[in-house]
């Protein structure tokens, strides 16, 4: 039998691939029309994404949404999903066995709705393409990875809480709309700068939030 979303959805909700699914109320596979041009990557579920089993329903996800407003999208144009679908204790980072366990049914979700353009929130969902990069490096600017753009950007929650990423974010999404042109042209900028460095070394400063 083909795959779809839907058999997706099915295995994660009763998945025991990794303890993330002890504390979970309901997993949240993803969300969105399975035909997506653009698919966001988010971290994985909070408190209100696990009572709802809907990704990005909270105030992130309202954030999320504005910035979708601003160029002309709704949240039903996309597709949004998580690295992990079952939410970690206390909204703790995802753990790198854990992002490992839930990998499968993000990749079979890439392939299955095969998006133009992937947006990465936060630096989880970077690292699946760009492992030793900074996001505050590379935020905003697309690459073509094999057949698609991919394009990472500050989590809206770190914009939520830091008030001078807003405006960076905000910035960064008007830039959407050109990359999913850009794929249709196979016009490409300069690649960016994935700005590789030791990872111990950290000239960004205390504004980073580890969170993020
Ligand atoms: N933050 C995330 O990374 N994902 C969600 O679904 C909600 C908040
Ligand atoms: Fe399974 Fe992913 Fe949930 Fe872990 S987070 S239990 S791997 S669905």
């Amino acid at each position: 039998m083909s795959d779809s979303l839907e058999q997706i959805a099915r295995e994660v909700s009763v998945c025991t691939n990794c303890p993330l699914h002890q504390g979970r109320t309901h997993a949240v596979p993803g969300d969105g029309p399975p035909q997506a041009d653009i698919m966001f990557i988010g971290e994985g579920p909070g408190f209100h994404e696990d009572r709802q089993g809907l990704p990005f329903v909270g105030n992130a996800g309202q954030f999320l949404e504005q910035m979708l407003a601003s160029i002309g999208l709704k949240r039903s144009d996309v597709y949004i999903t998580n690295v992990v679908k079952c939410r970690p204790p206390n909204n703790r980072d995802p753990m790198p066995d854990e992002i490992e366990a839930c990998r499968s049914y993000l990749e079979r979700q890439i392939t299955l709705i095969n998006p133009k353009v992937i947006v990465t929130l936060g630096r989880f969902s970077m690292a699946r393409w760009f492992p030793t990069a900074r996001i505050s490096k590379i935020h905003g600017q697309a690459r073509r990875i094999g057949e698609r753009m991919i394009v990472p950007f500050f989590h809206p929650a770190a914009a939520l809480h830091q008030p001078s990423l807003r405006e960076i974010v905000e910035q960064d999404f008007l830039k959407l709309p050109q990359f999913v042109e850009q794929y249709s042209t196979g016009i490409e900028e300069a690649p960016p700068d994935v700005g590789e460095e030791p990872p111990d070394e950290d000239e960004d400063g205390p504004v980073q939030l580890s969170l993020f």
